[in-house]
């Protein structure tokens, strides 16, 4: 095949894979693709089109706005066409951006810049104040009329403060909850869920009976205003200002910027932030203020040259699924690993990801060589969503889970009832690695200089075959590891022998016991106060205890009679590992005489003198119980500075509100 003939087979696939994908997005309301994977394909299509233009299709998505419109609704021709973004992925591309401008100006200008919210675009057209017509983007030139679903929004009124005939764009979208809400209800009923809260609100949009639109809490922010009859208006900023005094909804967030230095630092004040607001956001626009200086710069085909969207990390991506490994966790579970092209995620490189169980392999179908779907949010562990399987070439490969432990070659079991293999022997030598890096982590004995790469050398040179060994280190064997100084081994020695005195929550939750984590730990050291009462204790004792259900005391009671730990624990013990309770006493409501006692207690908001651990540890010593979410259980919300949306929650709610220096007044 001919260069060219080569070059040409590349277009086709991309036409055709992009247009179909984009049919999903915008036509379907149901992505196959993160917006990535999409944006990666229509740029590669882009570059190649650049280069070779007698290649370009006729059909070829890349001078396409949006996509078609339903013929189910009446089409709705723009006056003035609505266009699309062009996009920013970083700082440069940002800064480049702002270069064009001022070449293009010749002047410095200042810039409105807003957030851009995930929702959908729409136009909304006033005569003499009244609502007449409101449609979607559509394919830019032709948009839907959606008049009847967009008059069910609240916040859109349908009689302006003054009798002007106008034309308003903005975004309408769905808030975080209500989308939620509306996943969980589909997810009861077996339906298809809704990818993400842009892609449900056009669906909502798009429904021909109005009920449905009107159930489902959709909002709009005005942002622009597209046409207007005897008035001028000079700037971006005075444009929001304006339709905010006709009755439109507008962002609060926006904000006017004297150049870029100051865009940059809005941009990067929203990078972590954009989780605190109750509706999803996907990047910063950028506009430049002056309406003057805006019809100097003009248009593309496909977007003003005034404006661009500086687009957040993605938190979904694509890439390569090279190998699966297995890894055995402490308690032998079998978890197959995603080896991945290294890719960035929500500003991280990712490199392997989890893939949870055979089962799940099987059936989202992976194969060794697959394109795949990677997620991460917060600071999740990333996991594989899904397989493009309309990506494939033929050179993947099947993968089947061995019979055999990898690390030690016994036999792997699956337990009834559990979808996980297991390897069941106690002495295989993956498992007590893990164990190890467990007991000395930070919730568990907290050995300060113990990670995992020290560990797995005591490990492998059998100076530590269990975590009673580690009390039996000396500094001269430390030494002998790979890149390890004398300072650093006393140190380590110093730090293994500083956590004999732990309270025992720790040495509990180090065990490794099933089911029992660090709250649970917590729970139990405080009730049984030593860990000889906790030994003594059967399943009914244990069970009596809030907060520890049937599965966990099994769990207990079990782990106990198994002559290896009753070994392990009289070994401690004898090393001079403390076995009591030590931190603060545990206090009944009906004990305390502490205005806390007996509430339920949410802590936001970040306090200069406690952490929130801390001060979750001061409510529950006065008989307080603390919970995450506020509600209408909730009784009182502890509010440091910058508490966000939890504040607002239980403003609305009524719910008595302390500040830090109430907080302390009300400890002592
Ligand atoms: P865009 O969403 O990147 O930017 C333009 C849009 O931003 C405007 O139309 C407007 O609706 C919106 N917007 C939000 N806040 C705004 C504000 N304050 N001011 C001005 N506009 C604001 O561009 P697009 O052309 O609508 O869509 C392209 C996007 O859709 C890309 O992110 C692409 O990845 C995604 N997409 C994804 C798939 C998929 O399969 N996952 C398919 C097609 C498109």
């Amino acid at each position: 095949m001919s260069e060219n003939q080569d070059v040409q087979k590349r277009i086709d696939t991309l036409t055709e894979t992009v247009n179909d994908y984009a049919h999903h997005y915008y036509v379907l309301d149901q992505p196959k693709v993160p917006d990535a994977e999409y944006d990666r394909l229509l740029q590669e299509l882009e570059e190649l089109e650049a280069a070779h233009p007698e290649l370009k299709r006729s059909d070829s998505p890349s001078e396409r706005v949006g996509g078609e419109p339903l013929d189910h609704f009446r089409k709705v021709q723009h006056d003035i066409p609505m266009l699309s973004l062009s996009n920013a992925f970083n700082e440069e591309e940002l800064r480049d951006f702002d270069r064009r401008v001022r070449d293009g100006l010749g002047v410095n200008p200042t810039y409105s810049v807003e957030l851009k919210i995930d929702g959908l675009a729409i136009t909304l057209k006033y005569e003499a104040g009244e609502f007449v017509l409101g449609a979607t983007r559509g394919d830019g030139t032709t948009g839907e009329d959606i008049t009847r679903n967009l008059k069910t929004i609240p916040s859109i009124p349908l009689k302006l403060k003054e009798s002007v005939t106008l034309e308003v764009r903005g975004e309408a979208f769905m808030p975080k909850a209500s989308f939620n809400r509306l996943n969980e209800a589909r997810e009861e009923k077996g339906e298809a869920l809704f990818a993400n809260p842009r892609n449900a609100a056009a669906g909502s949009l798009r429904q021909l009976d109005p009920k449905i639109a009107a159930k489902r809490n959709l909002d709009m922010f005005v942002y622009s205003v597209g046409q207007i009859e005897g008035k001028t208006i000079d700037s971006h900023t005075e444009t929001l200002d304006y339709v905010s005094k006709l009755g439109f909804k507008i962002n609060p967030e926006a904000k006017h910027c004297n150049g870029i230095e100051e865009v940059v630092d809005y941009v990067n004040s929203w990078l972590d932030r954009r989780g605190d607001l109750d509706y999803e956001i996907d990047g910063i626009v950028i506009k430049v203020d002056s309406l003057d200086h805006q019809e100097e710069l003009g248009f593309t085909a496909k977007s003003p040259r005034w404006a661009t969207a500086f687009k957040f990390p993605a938190e979904e991506v694509v890439t390569k699924l090279i190998d699966i490994e297995l890894s055995i966790g402490r308690t032998g579970v079998v978890t197959p690993t995603a080896i991945l092209e290294p890719v960035s995620v929500a500003g991280t490189t990712v490199q392997r990801a989890s893939l949870h169980n055979e089962d799940l392999i099987r059936q989202q179908d992976v194969k060794i060589g697959d394109r795949v779907t990677i997620k991460k949010a917060g600071d999740i562990i990333p996991k594989v969503v899904n397989v493009l399987t309309e990506q494939r070439d033929g050179s993947e490969e099947d993968f089947s889970m061995p019979e055999h432990c990898p690390a030690c070659e016994s036999e792997l079991v699956r337990i009834d009832g559990e979808v996980a293999l297991r390897c069941v022997n106690p002495e295989c030598p993956a498992q007590i690695r893990e164990g190890l890096i467990h007991f000395a982590s930070r919730d568990a004995m907290n050995i300060d200089g113990l990670g995992e790469r020290v560990i797995t050398q005591l490990h492998s040179r059998e100076l530590v075959r269990n975590v009673a060994d580690l009390y039996r280190l000396e500094k001269e064997a430390i030494m002998a590891l790979e890149r390890m100084g004398e300072k650093s081994a006393t140190n380590l020695v110093e730090a293994i022998e500083a956590t004999k005195s732990n309270s025992l929550e720790k040495l509990l939750f180090g065990l490794g016991i099933r089911f029992v984590g660090s709250k649970a730990a917590k729970t139990l050291a405080m009730h049984f106060e030593t860990m000889d009462a906790l030994m003594e204790a059967d399943k009914e004792a244990l069970i009596a205890v809030d907060e520890i259900g049937d599965k966990m005391a099994d769990s207990i009671v079990m782990a106990f009679e198994q002559p290896g730990m009753k070994h392990l624990i009289g070994a401690l013990k004898d090393l001079g590992v403390n076995m009591t309770y030590t931190g603060p006493k545990r206090i009944t409501a009906e004990e305390s005489d502490s205005p806390l006692a007996g509430k339920t207690v949410v802590i936001t908001g970040s306090m200069e003198q406690y952490s929130r651990k801390e001060a979750k540890t001061e409510v529950e010593a006065r008989g307080g119980k603390v919970t995450g979410t506020v509600s209408k259980k909730t009784d009182l919300v502890i509010a440091g500075e910058k508490a966000g949306s939890k504040l607002d929650k239980a403003n609305e709610l009524g719910i008595e509100v302390w500040d830090e220096a109430r907080f302390i007044d009300e400890l002592s």
